[in-house]
């Protein structure tokens, strides 16, 4: 069995249009599947930019307005 090579650092779809411009190509995105997204189905992730979140089948952190690292960053500068 071959082991997954670890990457230095993962990002969400957001956190990744955020460090490169283009979120369409990020490590999340295929960690669940739509049809759990449609279920209200995401998985947890450890994402460089949002600490523990979950995401959807595009990679998409689902807490990134509110719950994440991020979010709580920007509430904090407010
Ligand atoms: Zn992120
Ligand atoms: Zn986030």
């Amino acid at each position: 069995m071959r082991k997954r090579r670890r990457k230095m650092a993962e990002f969400c779809y957001q956190c990744t249009q955020d460090h490169f411009g283009d979120g369409n190509k990020n490590d999340f995105q295929n960690v669940s599947k739509k049809s759990n997204t449609d279920k209200g189905l995401y998985a947890s992730v450890l994402c460089e930019g949002c600490g523990y979140t979950q995401v959807n089948h595009d990679g998409m952190c689902i807490h990134h307005t509110t719950d994440c690292l991020v979010a709580e960053n920007e509430k904090s500068e407010m």
